[in-house]
């Protein structure tokens, strides 16, 4: 999965990549990642139009399972003991003019 960094509003905001196409994931409710359960690779790209070329796509065993983009982020958030909710309001600290 790419991350690339992108200005927004005079910030750097991180956003990801499609490993596919290339062009950013600006609707995650129209993405999904997959990792391969073998090797550990993890890939994030756009829903049907990518999904389709992307590897596992027409495997009959597939070694490439998925889940939703949205998913996929509250497991990361979870998974790092992240507490979203202190981390949002310090980003718009962060982010708030003086
Ligand atoms: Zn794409």
């Amino acid at each position: 999965m790419k991350i690339k960094f992108v200005q927004l509003d005079g910030r750097s905001c991180p956003n990801v990549v499609c490993d596919v196409c290339g062009e950013l994931i600006k609707d995650g409710k129209m993405a999904l990642v997959k990792w391969n359960a073998d090797s550990g690779e993890v890939i994030a790209c756009h829903k049907i139009t990518c999904d389709k070329k992307s590897p596992g796509a027409r495997s009959g065993d597939d070694p490439w399972p998925w889940e939703e983009f949205g998913q996929f982020l509250v497991y990361l958030v979870h998974s790092t003991g992240i507490d979203f909710e202190e981390e949002e309001k310090l980003a718009k600290m962060l982010s708030d003019p003086m």
